[in-house]
């Protein structure tokens, strides 16, 4: 079942590995695809030797449906998000360090770029620490969500989501690049003025016509 779908899921999670926002089998991509029906990236496996077989069909019990591996850690805390963020389809979580790194040295990641503005949607908030593989993670991403499309996990990585895997998958690839922007100019000392909020409302409307 889902096999186109889990073609994709897996396309993102080597996407991810690409981008080095994980390393090794960190991190997981996940997707809702039916009612209560989601596809979740196996337990400790390397995304290269990764086939669209061993990506579990899991329902909302987190009960593997469909496949023969362990499904990830982070499942029970995936479903919440699921379950609590009706208008998300995808959810991508990494340990990318600029981002990381950002979370500790702001409580909210600004609107100060257009990369973030066009994926992010709107400014990112930092959670605190909460363990991973605990449905926690997902009850505080949930709660730091906001109107923004990902979550920086204090002490561990980022929960970056949309309404499909792309969307997701923008979000976490461009607040990566806007952290390292972030983190690089507080480095050298630089003051980060905020934008304009009209302004940032011009830059989201162009968006809209961004592709193809
Ligand atoms: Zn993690």
């Amino acid at each position: 079942m889902f096999e186109r779908e889990k073609e994709q899921v897996l396309k993102t999670a080597l996407e991810i590995k690409r981008g080095h926002l994980v390393s090794l089998s960190g991190g997981n991509v996940s997707a809702r695809v039916g009612r209560d029906q989601y596809l979740v990236t196996p337990s400790g496996m390397s995304y290269e030797e990764m086939t669209p077989k061993d990506i579990c069909l899991i329902n909302g019990c987190c009960e593997v449906l469909e496949g023969r591996r362990k499904t990830s850690s982070d499942s029970c805390a995936l479903i919440y998000m699921f379950e609590h963020m009706p208008k998300v389809n995808a959810i991508i979580h990494t340990h990318q360090p600029w981002a990381t790194a950002a979370g500790f040295i702001t409580d909210t990641l600004p609107e100060f770029l257009v990369t973030i503005i066009d994926a992010c949607h709107n400014p990112v908030r930092v959670a605190p620490f909460t363990p991973s593989s605990a449905v926690g993670m997902g009850m505080l991403a949930v709660e730091y969500a906001g109107e923004s499309l990902a979550v920086i996990l204090k002490h561990h990585g980022v929960l970056a989501y949309g309404a499909d895997l792309e969307e997701a998958l923008y979000s976490a690839v461009y607040l990566e690049e806007s952290a390292k922007t972030f983190v690089l100019a507080k480095a050298m000392g630089a003051d980060i003025p905020p934008l304009d909020p009209a302004l940032i409302a011009q830059e989201k409307a162009g968006w809209e016509t961004y592709g193809q």
